[in-house]
Protein backbone atom coordinates (compact mmCIF):
# COMPACT_ATOMS: atom_id res chain seq x y z
CA UNK A 1 0.00 0.00 0.00
CA UNK A 2 1.24 3.71 -0.92
CA UNK A 3 0.88 6.30 1.93
CA UNK A 4 -1.49 8.74 1.33
CA UNK A 5 -0.05 11.71 0.91
CA UNK A 6 1.10 10.09 -2.57
CA UNK A 7 -2.29 10.47 -3.37
CA UNK A 8 -1.95 14.05 -3.77
CA UNK A 9 -1.38 14.54 -7.36
CA UNK A 10 -4.80 12.38 -7.94
CA UNK A 11 -6.77 15.32 -5.92
CA UNK A 12 -5.11 17.92 -8.19
CA UNK A 13 -8.17 18.00 -10.77
CA UNK A 14 -11.27 17.33 -9.92
CA UNK A 15 -12.47 13.55 -9.23
CA UNK A 16 -15.54 12.04 -9.19
CA UNK A 17 -15.48 10.68 -5.22
CA UNK A 18 -17.69 8.12 -3.52
CA UNK A 19 -16.52 7.92 0.51
CA UNK A 20 -17.55 4.57 2.40
CA UNK A 21 -17.33 3.13 6.23
CA UNK A 22 -18.54 0.00 7.99
CA UNK A 23 -22.11 -1.27 8.22
CA UNK A 24 -23.84 0.46 11.26
CA UNK A 25 -21.48 2.85 11.57
CA UNK A 26 -20.24 4.98 14.65
CA UNK A 27 -19.66 8.24 15.15
CA UNK A 28 -16.05 8.01 14.45
CA UNK A 29 -17.43 6.31 10.69
CA UNK A 30 -19.55 9.21 10.36
CA UNK A 31 -17.47 11.72 11.19
CA UNK A 32 -14.50 11.22 10.16
CA UNK A 33 -16.10 10.26 6.74
CA UNK A 34 -18.13 13.46 6.55
CA UNK A 35 -14.86 15.39 7.63
CA UNK A 36 -13.49 13.90 4.48
CA UNK A 37 -16.69 14.67 2.32
CA UNK A 38 -16.15 18.57 3.96
CA UNK A 39 -12.47 18.67 2.79
CA UNK A 40 -12.96 17.15 -0.63
CA UNK A 41 -15.99 19.19 -1.69
CA UNK A 42 -13.78 22.58 -0.94
CA UNK A 43 -11.29 20.95 -3.20
CA UNK A 44 -13.73 21.07 -5.77
CA UNK A 45 -14.54 17.45 -6.26
CA UNK A 46 -18.09 15.75 -6.78
CA UNK A 47 -18.06 13.77 -3.20
CA UNK A 48 -21.10 11.58 -2.39
CA UNK A 49 -21.14 9.34 1.32
CA UNK A 50 -22.55 5.82 1.42
CA UNK A 51 -23.41 4.05 4.58
CA UNK A 52 -23.93 0.16 4.51
CA UNK A 53 -26.99 0.84 6.24
CA UNK A 54 -29.06 3.17 8.62
CA UNK A 55 -27.16 4.98 11.10
CA UNK A 56 -28.34 5.88 14.33
CA UNK A 57 -30.60 9.29 15.15
CA UNK A 58 -28.06 10.82 17.65
CA UNK A 59 -25.60 11.40 14.53
CA UNK A 60 -27.75 13.23 12.37
CA UNK A 61 -26.66 16.54 13.87
CA UNK A 62 -23.71 15.91 12.00
CA UNK A 63 -23.04 18.85 8.87
CA UNK A 64 -23.43 17.04 6.18
CA UNK A 65 -25.03 13.78 7.75
CA UNK A 66 -28.84 14.20 6.11
CA UNK A 67 -26.60 13.69 2.54
CA UNK A 68 -25.44 10.80 3.27
CA UNK A 69 -26.74 7.87 1.33
CA UNK A 70 -27.91 4.24 3.13
CA UNK A 71 -27.05 1.50 0.52
CA UNK A 72 -29.99 -0.58 2.00
CA UNK A 73 -32.93 2.00 1.60
CA UNK A 74 -31.75 3.88 -0.95
CA UNK A 75 -29.97 1.49 -3.47
CA UNK A 76 -30.92 3.10 -6.94
CA UNK A 77 -29.10 6.86 -5.71
CA UNK A 78 -26.34 4.83 -4.18
CA UNK A 79 -25.61 2.71 -7.66
CA UNK A 80 -25.82 5.89 -9.32
CA UNK A 81 -23.22 7.71 -7.32
CA UNK A 82 -20.85 4.68 -7.32
CA UNK A 83 -21.02 4.07 -11.24
CA UNK A 84 -17.66 5.15 -13.21
CA UNK A 85 -16.02 7.23 -10.10
CA UNK A 86 -12.52 7.68 -9.57
CA UNK A 87 -11.42 7.16 -6.09
CA UNK A 88 -13.11 4.93 -3.40
CA UNK A 89 -12.35 6.00 0.26
CA UNK A 90 -13.01 3.33 2.67
CA UNK A 91 -12.99 4.36 6.06
CA UNK A 92 -12.87 3.07 9.52
CA UNK A 93 -12.54 -0.18 8.78
CA UNK A 94 -10.10 -2.84 7.27
CA UNK A 95 -11.79 -5.76 5.24
CA UNK A 96 -14.50 -5.19 2.59
CA UNK A 97 -17.03 -7.37 4.10
CA UNK A 98 -17.79 -4.98 6.82
CA UNK A 99 -19.60 -3.04 4.63
CA UNK A 100 -22.03 -6.00 4.36
CA UNK A 101 -23.88 -6.13 1.29
CA UNK A 102 -22.06 -3.37 -0.96
CA UNK A 103 -18.95 -5.89 -0.81
CA UNK A 104 -19.35 -7.90 -3.96
CA UNK A 105 -19.94 -4.10 -5.89
CA UNK A 106 -16.99 -2.55 -4.43
CA UNK A 107 -14.90 -5.70 -5.02
CA UNK A 108 -15.28 -5.62 -8.83
CA UNK A 109 -14.83 -1.64 -8.78
CA UNK A 110 -11.86 -0.73 -11.08
CA UNK A 111 -11.20 2.56 -8.99
CA UNK A 112 -8.86 3.47 -6.89
CA UNK A 113 -9.40 2.43 -3.50
CA UNK A 114 -8.04 4.31 -0.68
CA UNK A 115 -7.96 3.65 2.83
CA UNK A 116 -8.18 5.73 6.11
CA UNK A 117 -8.10 3.23 9.72
CA UNK A 118 -6.61 2.65 12.94
CA UNK A 119 -8.13 -1.20 12.76
CA UNK A 120 -5.58 -3.97 13.35
CA UNK A 121 -4.12 -6.40 10.07
CA UNK A 122 -5.89 -4.50 6.91
CA UNK A 123 -6.54 -6.38 4.16
CA UNK A 124 -4.57 -6.14 0.52
CA UNK A 125 -7.27 -4.35 -1.01
CA UNK A 126 -5.93 -1.16 -1.23
CA UNK A 127 -3.48 0.76 -3.79
CA UNK A 128 -3.32 3.90 -1.35
CA UNK A 129 -4.10 4.44 2.45
CA UNK A 130 -2.78 4.76 6.03
CA UNK A 131 -3.55 1.73 8.34
CA UNK A 132 -2.12 3.27 12.02
CA UNK A 133 -3.29 1.46 15.18
CA UNK A 134 -2.05 3.60 17.42
CA UNK A 135 -4.49 6.67 16.25
CA UNK A 136 -7.03 7.31 18.36
CA UNK A 137 -9.45 7.27 15.57
CA UNK A 138 -10.34 7.38 12.09
CA UNK A 139 -11.29 10.72 12.00
CA UNK A 140 -8.09 11.72 13.90
CA UNK A 141 -6.34 10.29 10.49
CA UNK A 142 -8.22 12.05 8.13
CA UNK A 143 -7.07 15.27 10.45
CA UNK A 144 -3.81 14.37 10.23
CA UNK A 145 -3.77 13.61 6.53
CA UNK A 146 -5.06 16.91 5.62
CA UNK A 147 -2.32 18.30 6.99
CA UNK A 148 0.14 15.94 5.47
CA UNK A 149 -1.38 17.34 2.09
CA UNK A 150 -0.39 20.68 3.43
CA UNK A 151 -4.06 21.80 3.36
CA UNK A 152 -5.16 22.09 6.83
CA UNK A 153 -6.21 26.05 6.04
CA UNK A 154 -9.38 23.94 4.85
CA UNK A 155 -10.14 22.29 8.40
CA UNK A 156 -13.44 24.75 9.30
CA UNK A 157 -15.61 24.76 11.92
CA UNK A 158 -17.85 21.69 10.18
CA UNK A 159 -15.08 19.29 9.94
CA UNK A 160 -13.86 20.13 13.34
CA UNK A 161 -17.34 19.11 14.83
CA UNK A 162 -17.23 15.64 13.04
CA UNK A 163 -13.73 15.48 13.30
CA UNK A 164 -14.20 16.11 17.56
CA UNK A 165 -17.01 13.57 17.60
CA UNK A 166 -15.24 10.66 16.12
CA UNK A 167 -12.66 10.94 18.60
CA UNK A 168 -14.24 11.65 21.34
CA UNK A 169 -16.51 8.36 21.01
CA UNK A 170 -13.19 6.16 19.84
CA UNK A 171 -11.70 7.39 22.79
CA UNK A 172 -14.59 6.82 25.63
CA UNK A 173 -14.40 10.97 26.28
CA UNK A 174 -10.62 10.99 26.39
CA UNK A 175 -9.84 7.84 28.69
CA UNK A 176 -8.96 5.34 26.84
CA UNK A 177 -5.37 4.31 26.38
CA UNK A 178 -5.09 5.52 22.64
CA UNK A 179 -5.70 8.79 24.22
CA UNK A 180 -1.82 10.67 24.37
CA UNK A 181 -0.83 14.11 23.69
CA UNK A 182 -1.12 13.98 20.00
CA UNK A 183 -4.97 13.78 20.78
CA UNK A 184 -4.94 16.79 22.83
CA UNK A 185 -2.40 18.61 20.73
CA UNK A 186 -5.15 18.19 17.77
CA UNK A 187 -8.02 18.65 20.18
CA UNK A 188 -6.76 22.25 21.28
CA UNK A 189 -6.11 22.85 17.34
CA UNK A 190 -9.60 22.04 16.57
CA UNK A 191 -10.66 24.92 19.21
CA UNK A 192 -8.94 27.25 17.38
CA UNK A 193 -10.44 26.63 14.70
CA UNK A 194 -14.18 27.26 15.77
CA UNK A 195 -14.85 23.65 17.87
CA UNK A 196 -18.38 23.38 20.01
CA UNK A 197 -17.50 20.12 22.30
CA UNK A 198 -20.81 20.74 24.50
CA UNK A 199 -23.28 20.53 21.82
CA UNK A 200 -21.54 17.35 20.87
CA UNK A 201 -21.43 15.69 24.13
CA UNK A 202 -25.15 16.05 24.59
CA UNK A 203 -25.91 15.11 21.06
CA UNK A 204 -23.96 11.81 21.62
CA UNK A 205 -24.72 10.85 25.25
CA UNK A 206 -27.56 13.38 26.63
CA UNK A 207 -30.24 11.69 23.56
CA UNK A 208 -31.89 8.69 24.41
CA UNK A 209 -35.25 7.75 24.48
CA UNK A 210 -37.01 6.47 27.54
CA UNK A 211 -37.00 3.17 26.35
CA UNK A 212 -32.88 3.03 25.97
CA UNK A 213 -32.67 3.45 29.64
CA UNK A 214 -35.15 0.93 30.54
CA UNK A 215 -33.15 -1.33 28.67
CA UNK A 216 -30.12 -0.79 30.34
CA UNK A 217 -31.68 -1.51 33.74
CA UNK A 218 -33.05 -4.67 32.69
CA UNK A 219 -30.01 -6.15 30.87
CA UNK A 220 -27.97 -5.51 34.01
CA UNK A 221 -30.64 -6.56 36.07
CA UNK A 222 -31.62 -9.80 33.98
CA UNK A 223 -29.29 -10.64 31.21
CA UNK A 224 -26.00 -10.15 33.10
CA UNK A 225 -23.73 -13.00 34.23
CA UNK A 226 -20.46 -12.65 36.29
CA UNK A 227 -17.97 -15.35 35.99
CA UNK A 228 -15.18 -14.43 38.33
CA UNK A 229 -13.13 -17.26 38.36
CA UNK A 230 -11.99 -16.28 34.31
CA UNK A 231 -12.14 -12.05 35.38
CA UNK A 232 -15.17 -11.87 32.57
CA UNK A 233 -18.58 -10.35 32.59
CA UNK A 234 -21.06 -11.35 29.81
CA UNK A 235 -24.81 -9.91 28.48
CA UNK A 236 -26.81 -12.08 26.39
CA UNK A 237 -29.82 -10.31 24.81
CA UNK A 238 -32.41 -12.60 22.76
CA UNK A 239 -34.27 -10.55 19.83
CA UNK A 240 -37.44 -10.73 22.12
CA UNK A 241 -35.46 -8.01 24.20
CA UNK A 242 -35.09 -5.62 21.59
CA UNK A 243 -38.50 -5.57 20.11
CA UNK A 244 -40.13 -5.47 23.54
CA UNK A 245 -37.88 -2.00 24.18
CA UNK A 246 -38.70 -1.05 20.25
CA UNK A 247 -34.34 -0.80 20.20
CA UNK A 248 -33.38 1.07 17.17
CA UNK A 249 -29.80 1.21 15.27
CA UNK A 250 -27.46 2.67 18.13
CA UNK A 251 -29.36 2.06 21.32
CA UNK A 252 -26.96 -0.97 22.39
CA UNK A 253 -24.24 1.18 22.00
CA UNK A 254 -21.90 1.28 24.86
CA UNK A 255 -23.59 -0.96 26.88
CA UNK A 256 -20.44 -3.51 27.19
CA UNK A 257 -18.51 -0.51 28.40
CA UNK A 258 -20.86 -1.09 31.69
CA UNK A 259 -19.31 -4.86 32.44
CA UNK A 260 -16.00 -3.18 32.49
CA UNK A 261 -16.67 -1.19 35.55
CA UNK A 262 -17.34 -4.34 37.86
CA UNK A 263 -13.84 -4.84 39.81
CA UNK A 264 -11.64 -7.03 38.60
CA UNK A 265 -13.13 -7.97 35.42
CA UNK A 266 -10.74 -7.91 32.57
CA UNK A 267 -12.99 -9.38 29.65
CA UNK A 268 -16.44 -7.91 29.00
CA UNK A 269 -18.98 -9.20 26.22
CA UNK A 270 -22.19 -8.54 25.01
CA UNK A 271 -23.74 -11.23 22.40
CA UNK A 272 -27.42 -10.06 20.50
CA UNK A 273 -29.53 -11.89 18.55
CA UNK A 274 -30.10 -9.48 15.69
CA UNK A 275 -32.25 -12.58 14.13
CA UNK A 276 -30.00 -12.59 11.25
CA UNK A 277 -27.15 -13.03 12.76
CA UNK A 278 -25.53 -12.64 16.10
CA UNK A 279 -23.59 -9.97 16.35
CA UNK A 280 -20.33 -9.83 19.66
CA UNK A 281 -19.07 -7.29 21.27
CA UNK A 282 -15.79 -7.50 23.23
CA UNK A 283 -14.26 -4.99 25.60
CA UNK A 284 -11.11 -5.69 27.67
CA UNK A 285 -8.71 -3.91 30.21
CA UNK A 286 -5.11 -4.43 30.34
CA UNK A 287 -3.04 -7.13 28.93
CA UNK A 288 -6.07 -9.26 27.46
CA UNK A 289 -5.83 -9.44 23.50
CA UNK A 290 -9.59 -9.06 22.60
CA UNK A 291 -8.61 -8.72 18.40
CA UNK A 292 -7.17 -12.04 18.37
CA UNK A 293 -9.57 -13.47 20.64
CA UNK A 294 -12.58 -12.07 18.23
CA UNK A 295 -10.74 -13.86 15.16
CA UNK A 296 -10.33 -16.75 16.83
CA UNK A 297 -13.29 -18.03 17.69
CA UNK A 298 -15.73 -15.71 16.36
CA UNK A 299 -14.46 -14.34 12.70
CA UNK A 300 -14.06 -10.96 13.73
CA UNK A 301 -11.39 -8.50 14.63
CA UNK A 302 -10.56 -4.97 15.95
CA UNK A 303 -8.35 -3.99 18.56
CA UNK A 304 -6.87 -5.03 21.60
CA UNK A 305 -9.29 -3.37 24.15
CA UNK A 306 -12.04 -3.50 22.25
CA UNK A 307 -13.71 -6.00 19.45
CA UNK A 308 -15.90 -7.73 17.33
CA UNK A 309 -17.30 -10.58 15.60
CA UNK A 310 -20.53 -12.56 14.70
CA UNK A 311 -22.24 -16.43 14.71
CA UNK A 312 -24.75 -17.71 13.11
CA UNK A 313 -25.62 -19.88 15.58
CA UNK A 314 -28.61 -19.56 17.82
CA UNK A 315 -28.03 -17.57 20.68
CA UNK A 316 -28.07 -20.74 23.65
CA UNK A 317 -25.10 -21.98 21.29
CA UNK A 318 -23.38 -18.78 20.70
CA UNK A 319 -23.33 -18.08 24.83
CA UNK A 320 -22.12 -21.88 25.07
CA UNK A 321 -18.99 -21.46 22.39
CA UNK A 322 -17.62 -18.43 24.17
CA UNK A 323 -17.85 -19.81 27.56
CA UNK A 324 -15.98 -22.60 25.90
CA UNK A 325 -13.31 -19.76 24.52
CA UNK A 326 -13.10 -18.27 28.26
CA UNK A 327 -12.26 -21.74 29.63
CA UNK A 328 -9.70 -22.05 26.77
CA UNK A 329 -7.95 -18.67 27.99
CA UNK A 330 -8.22 -19.00 31.07
CA UNK A 331 -4.43 -18.37 32.02
CA UNK A 332 -4.47 -15.13 30.17
CA UNK A 333 -7.87 -14.21 32.00
CA UNK A 334 -5.95 -14.16 35.23
P1 LIG B 1 -18.31 -2.77 18.41
O1 LIG B 1 -18.29 -3.71 19.55
O2 LIG B 1 -18.38 -1.34 18.87
O3 LIG B 1 -19.29 -3.12 17.36
O4 LIG B 1 -16.90 -2.93 17.71
C1 LIG B 1 -15.69 -2.78 18.41
C2 LIG B 1 -14.56 -2.70 17.42
O5 LIG B 1 -14.40 -3.95 16.75
C3 LIG B 1 -14.78 -1.68 16.33
O6 LIG B 1 -13.56 -1.04 16.10
C4 LIG B 1 -15.24 -2.48 15.14
O7 LIG B 1 -14.86 -1.87 13.95
C5 LIG B 1 -14.56 -3.83 15.34
N1 LIG B 1 -15.46 -4.91 14.90
C6 LIG B 1 -16.72 -5.13 15.31
N2 LIG B 1 -17.27 -6.22 14.71
C7 LIG B 1 -16.32 -6.70 13.87
C8 LIG B 1 -16.27 -7.82 12.95
O8 LIG B 1 -17.21 -8.59 12.78
N3 LIG B 1 -15.09 -7.97 12.26
C9 LIG B 1 -14.01 -7.14 12.43
N4 LIG B 1 -12.91 -7.36 11.71
N5 LIG B 1 -14.04 -6.09 13.28
C10 LIG B 1 -15.16 -5.87 13.99
MN1 LIG C 1 -12.94 3.97 14.75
Amino acid sequence: MKRIEEIKPLLETPKRVVITMHQKPDADAMGSSLALYHYLRQKGHDVTVISPTNFPDFLIWMPGAKDVLDFESMQEKAFKALEGIDLLFCLDFNALYRTKSMEPYLTKMACTKILIDHHLEPQPTFEYGVSDTSASSTAQLVYETIYKLGDEQYINEDMAQCIYAGTMTDTGSFRFASTSARVHRMVADLFDRGLKHEIIHSAIYDNFLENRLRFLGHSLLNRMEVYYEYNTAMIAIPYTDLKRFDLQTGDTEGVVNFLLSIQGIKLAALIIDRHSEIKLSFRSKGDFDVNTFARKYFDGGGHFHASGGHSSETLDKTVEHFLEAIKENEEQLQ
